[in-house]
């Protein structure tokens, strides 16, 4: 396939509004892909060049692409820095540039330039990453140059997802839509949308027979719904089986002998930010295993967890050994998804959990997280509050007989939060989208008020339920307006559903953690909207900075807002 045939569908795409439409015009392209090809395009369409945890990234800076293009197109520096800041769009640029006629770059061709140039690193790399992106550069014709632009420096703007990916993958090889669930299913057992594309695109339905789960490629993993009181969660199962609720951060653990791989709720390779858990994986863990816990920092003077704020210090790139030593981690582990080769998810929970108890030698670091199977109200509440005086933070109600469901949030967990200092029971995950300046005293800080928005998943867009103006210290504000204003755009995304007009809007990036005094609806926002009236926060507060194990489309999701306004109307 030429590379031109898929930059031009990526130009018709990025035209549409409509999905459907977007949806028609991928499977139009993965039609007349091979396998390898049809992968590919499952990489590039997401910004990467492999599965998103592995480490091998583009990762380009604009002011390198701007150098790059400079060389290829013969021009200075300075007047592509100079036309990138008319335009805001160096694919804008490099199509302008490009006087190549031909089409003649391959898919495959660019793809493995483009995977060359993530490659080179180390010395000397900078100059050879600059001669192989300004070659690229040079064999493209105006509308690839443009994608090619677009691509090595992190920003498509396509707004294809991965599911309308997969909507078009089935499309594209049986001219409907009906392994989208399937499909769904193996991507979020392997993460990784090009093995999937790759092996369907091959075998047709024959790939669902395959297991796709595989040591160091994470799961996406399996997430809890809220429920707000222990009758709640027996009215939904009748017995379960109750665990505490450690506030640290997630960690899914890949062992087999000495390699032990570590990932984080959003799939990013973690190993070497906590040697501790490594070293401990190596000998408390007996078997070759892939393990769903949670991690967080204890305090061994006074026998207690630390609170989020101070375990996410552990979060790091840098100084990690003496952050080890003064906080070390625990890992609490709740979950075995495979074992020796097997994937354990279709067992029942019960099940799991005594099998994870026999392959976890006693030890320090690593530990089975405790539970009571119980059918009886009295007792799950009892739970809560001994919990809750060990600084907990409440309690995960599952139960015994459901599957692991790899990325799904459905009522087999359930969590149970204390409730914050507002009247919601729970806090929400907001997405800044951007911010309006502000009067006065605010005004001086940069952003008067965030405007916040949660995930529609079946529309797979934004939509706005808060303007946010308290809960922020003035620091933490001009830190933020800092951050904000790198991934500033020149008017509201396609997938934004917004009626208020922000000052900047921003790439849907940062999630922050709110909370509100209830749910309410609102004309001014479009979440669940109805009638013209969508669902709101009312009073709503930062309770916490940037979440960073939180991408946009972790956010809090629209039908989760949906379900607490049923919830709070009862
Ligand atoms: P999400 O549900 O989206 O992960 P979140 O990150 O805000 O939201 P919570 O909603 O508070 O987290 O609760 C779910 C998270 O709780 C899990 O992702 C996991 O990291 C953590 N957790 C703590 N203890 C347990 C446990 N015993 N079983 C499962 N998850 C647990």
């Amino acid at each position: 396939m030429k590379f031109y045939f898929f930059a031009k569908a990526l130009e018709q795409m990025a035209d549409t509004e409509s999905r459907n439409e977007m949806t028609d015009i991928l499977a139009g392209v993965l039609k007349k892909a091979s396998p390898k090809e049809a992968r590919i395009i499952a990489y590039l369409l997401q910004g990467e060049i492999g599965p998103q945890f592995k480490k091998l990234k583009l990762n380009i800076a604009e002011n390198f692409c701007s150098e790059a293009m400079a060389k290829a197109f013969g021009k200075k520096k300075k007047s592509i820095k100079e036309n990138y800041g008319k335009a805001g769009d160096l694919g804008d640029v490099a199509r302008k540039l490009s006087k190549k006629e031909k089409h003649t770059l391959e898919l495959k061709q660019a793809y493995s330039e483009l995977k060359s140039i993530a490659e080179s690193s180390g010395a000397g790399s900078h100059q050879e990453k600059l001669e192989r992106l300004a070659s690229l550069l040079k064999k493209a014709a105006p509308l690839e140059a443009k994608y090619l632009a677009r691509m090595v420096v992190g920003d498509l703007r396509v707004g294809a997802s991965t599911y309308t990916f997969l909507d078009a993958l089935s499309l594209a090889k049986t001219g409907k839509g009906e392994f989208r669930e399937e499909l769904e299913r193996q991507y979020n057992n392997s993460s990784d949308l090009g093995l999937v594309a790759e092996e369907f695109m091959k075998k047709g339905k024959d790939a669902f027979e395959a297991s796709v789960i595989q040591l160091y490629s994470p799961l996406r993993p399996q997430l809890a719904q809220r429920a707000s009181s222990a009758d709640e969660i027996l009215e939904s199962m009748k017995k379960a089986a109750i665990e505490p609720k450690y506030d640290g951060f997630r960690v899914q653990l890949h062992c087999k002998g000495k390699k032990v791989k570590l990932y984080s709720r959003n799939l990013k390779e973690t190993t070497d930010m906590f040697p501790e858990i490594v070293k401990a994986a190596r000998k408390q863990i007996k078997e070759e295993a892939i393990i769903d816990g949670e991690a967080l920092a204890y305090d061994e003077n006074t026998e207690s967890f630390y609170p989020f704020q101070i375990t996410i210090q552990r979060k790091r790139k840098y100084g990690v050994e003496e952050k080890m030593k003064e906080l070390p981690l625990r890992m609490f582990a709740f979950d075995l998804l495979y074992k020796k080769g097997k994937s354990l998810m279709q067992l029942p929970y019960r099940k799991r959990k005594e099998e994870l108890k026999r392959i976890i030698k006693k030890g320090k670091t690593i530990e089975v997280a405790e539970e009571t199977i119980t059918g009886k109200s009295a007792e799950i509440k009892e739970l809560f509050e001994k919990y809750l005086d060990r600084d907990l933070e409440g309690l995960m109600a599952k139960d015994p007989n459901s599957h692991y469901i790899a990325g799904a949030r459905k009522h087999a967990w359930l969590k149970l939060k204390q409730s914050y200092r507002g009247k919601l029971a729970d806090t929400v995950d907001v997405v800044i989208l951007g911010y309006l300046r502000g009067k006065g005293k605010r005004a001086k800080l940069g952003i008067g008020a965030l405007i916040g928005g949660v995930y529609n998943e079946r529309e797979d867009g934004f939509e706005t339920i808060a303007k946010i103006g308290s809960g922020l210290s003035e620091k933490q504000t001009k830190k933020l307006k800092k951050m904000l204003d790198k991934i500033r755009l020149k008017k509201k995304p396609k997938k934004v559903k917004s009626k208020l007009d922000a000052d900047v809007w921003v790439k849907a990036k940062y999630v922050i953690e709110v909370t509100a005094d209830q749910i309410t609806r609102s004309p001014t926002h479009t979440c669940a909207s109805e009638k013209g009236k969508g669902l709101s926060l009312r009073f709503p507060r930062t309770v916490s900075f940037i979440r960073a194990d939180k991408d946009a489309k972790d956010a809090t999701t629209t039908s989760e807002i949906r379900r607490m306004f049923e919830k709070q109307k009862k």
